[in-house]
């Protein structure tokens, strides 16, 4: 045993927010980071004055007014809303579906038309059960918003066609009858001035904390297990048990950034590319999260492209079929009697968590780690 009382596998924002949390309580703690950096998923980097999301948009946005002033603690946030449009084969239409992309689609003016038309739309499937993505789609939204902005874009990020997708996987597709870009219902959200990478430095930043970077955890799980009293694990669950039930799902992102000479590229940070010849999902220009920033003679956009996940790719996003959810469950069993381990976090705990839900996490982790102590 070292005089470490805690190994953090993972500087993402859960493994960041439980060591800052535990130092505040005098607790020593060692993080490890399989990355050259620090920061998981929301790290971001300047390049020519402009934040670059390296691993695709980041929009920090919730209701929660305690998680708000938590992450506000540790960045001023500017007042970005996040409107992002579609581009089918050059037509613009705004997201999320509202007054804007009807007016556009069906030249309607009024809610009481928009709804009239939607719902003639609907009657194709009047009376049908769903049985996939395509119908299901349908019957929420009507064929030509489906085909225009939903069937392209889905069967790029799922890499399957819509009529072999099952109909869960759209639950709901909200509908705005106001003429409101604002893609997110929440009470707060923004971009942190000068990126998201300072926040987990200063989360980290601490004498109680020490952070290596460029560790695997797996290339010495044993000793680690040994040599640390308590693991707060941010990896995958399935590869923690060396995928002794089987693998679980994952989606991946290939990524292809382009420095461009000009000052503006598309006019918005994020357009959706919702037709099925273009290749890509979508193109971020980074500099538009933060208005006015950076070089005027540079733009930096990043191409999206969904990928199958293979073992060794970046897991992007769990895939929370019926399948796979049963899989973890029988994973969290196992996850039981390991009692000094701590599975957190997107991968730990094999859930689609924004970031404010990844820090009310982490949070409740902490308060359930240190209320008997
Ligand atoms: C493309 C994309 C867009 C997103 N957009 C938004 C958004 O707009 N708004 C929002 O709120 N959320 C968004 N999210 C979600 C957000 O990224 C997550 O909520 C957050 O990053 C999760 O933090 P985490 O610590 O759980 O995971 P991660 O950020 O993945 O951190 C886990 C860390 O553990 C490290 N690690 C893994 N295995 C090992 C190992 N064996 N040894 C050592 N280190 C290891 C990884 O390298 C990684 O750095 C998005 C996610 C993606 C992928």
């Amino acid at each position: 045993m070292n005089n470490y009382d805690y190994l953090v596998v993972g500087s993402g924002l859960f493994g960041a927010t439980f060591a800052y949390e535990a130092a505040k309580r005098g607790k020593k703690i060692k993080v490890i980071e399989k990355r050259d950096h620090i920061a998981g998923n929301i790290y971001t980097k300047e390049v020519s004055g402009i934040q670059v999301h390296e691993y695709g948009a980041h929009i920090f946005h919730t209701s929660n007014e305690e998680i708000w002033n938590y992450i506000n603690q540790f960045a001023k946030f500017n007042r970005y809303t996040n409107s992002p449009v579609a581009n089918f084969h050059g037509e613009i239409y705004n997201m999320p579906f509202n007054m804007n992309t009807f007016n556009k689609m069906w030249g309607v003016v009024t809610p009481a038309e928009a709804h009239a038309k939607i719902e003639e739309q609907r009657k194709e499937m009047a009376g049908k059960e769903p049985t996939n993505l395509e119908e299901q789609a349908i019957s929420l939204i009507g064929r030509d918003i489906y085909e225009k902005l939903v069937k392209g874009y889905t069967e790029k990020q799922w890499g399957q066609k819509a009529t072999d997708l099952p109909a869960f996987i759209i639950r709901r597709l909200p509908v705005r009858l106001t003429y409101d870009n604002n893609y997110f219902n929440d009470t707060y959200q923004g971009i942190p001035i000068g990126g998201y990478t300072q926040i987990v430095e200063k989360m980290l930043k601490s004498d109680l904390i020490d952070v290596e970077t460029g560790i695997d955890f797996f290339d010495r799980k044993d000793e680690y297990l040994q040599e640390y009293p308590k693991v707060i694990f941010t990896g995958m669950i399935d590869q923690f048990f060396d995928y002794q039930l089987g693998e679980l799902e994952y989606r991946s992102l290939r990524f292809e950034t382009e420095e461009l000479n000009i000052n503006n590229y598309q006019g918005n940070a994020v357009v959706n590319y919702t037709d099925d010849d273009t290749p890509y999902t979508r193109i971020i220009e980074h500099k538009h999260f933060e208005f006015g920033q950076g070089d005027k003679n540079k733009t930096i956009v990043t191409r999206e492209y969904p990928q199958a996940w293979h073992r060794g790719d970046e897991p992007y996003y769990p895939v929370n079929n019926t399948l796979n959810n049963g899989l973890y469950k029988k994973y969290n069993k196992l996850a039981a009697q390991v009692p000094n381990v701590v599975f957190g976090g997107r991968l730990g705990q094999y859930r689609y968590y924004d970031m404010h839900q990844v820090i009310h996490a982490a949070l409740t982790t902490v308060l359930r780690e240190f209320s008997d102590k």
